[in-house]
């Protein structure tokens, strides 16, 4: 099975039209700012309606780092939104590992749905500190490296020119021109 296709976006990811929004949440799952925020505003009561019910069921403490789970995606153009949890970026610890496992989870989650067409933010990269070059390459490596089920068609939805500048060059390392 071959890999997804992999497409940047440079915008808004509330605004894609895909079967599953990823979301760079925090372990709480209550909303937060930046992207989380952001998702929030726009998907509505619903989602917080169904984070709140998976932390008074099945999530009590939280979503561990590296994990992910979906709820509806409320009035997003979405079906799903896949919250996951990113590491906090560290000097001291490479916790790159975390952050694949990230986009791993939310990809074994959308195939778990049978998705086809997922949008990820760039994970760790804004409040959590993540360097966006590393944070472009874990997440470009990691997709590339998924044997796509479903999951056919991956965008990564960057939020600013330099974001999109060191995805653009993550894939190109990854995908030398044929
Ligand atoms: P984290 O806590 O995982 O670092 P943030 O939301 O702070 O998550 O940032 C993750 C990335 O998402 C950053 O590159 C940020 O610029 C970007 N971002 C913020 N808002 C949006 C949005 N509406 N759409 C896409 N990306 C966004």
């Amino acid at each position: 099975m071959p890999a997804p296709r992999v497409r940047l976006v440079l915008g808004d990811i509330t605004a894609v039209e895909v079967d599953a929004v990823v979301n760079a949440a925090n372990s709480r799952l209550l909303g937060g700012g930046g992207v989380d925020g952001a998702i929030h505003r726009r998907g509505g009561p619903e989602v917080l309606a169904a984070c709140r019910e998976l932390r008074a069921t099945t999530l009590p403490d939280g979503l561990p780092t590296g994990q992910a789970v979906a709820t509806t995606a409320g009035r997003l153009p979405a079906r799903w939104v896949v919250h996951t949890v990113g590491p906090v970026h560290s000097r001291r610890e490479d916790r790159s590992h975390l952050l694949a496992a990230a986009y791993r989870s939310s990809l074994a989650v959308a195939e778990e749905l049978a998705a086809r067409s997922v949008a990820f933010p760039a994970v760790s990269a804004g409040v959590y500190g993540w360097p966006i070059d590393s944070a472009a390459d874990i997440a470009v490596g990691t997709v590339l490296a998924h044997r796509a089920g479903t999951v056919v068609d991956v965008r990564f939805v960057l939020f600013g020119e330099a974001a999109y500048a060191a995805f653009e060059r993550a894939l190109a390392e990854r995908l030398p021109a044929t």
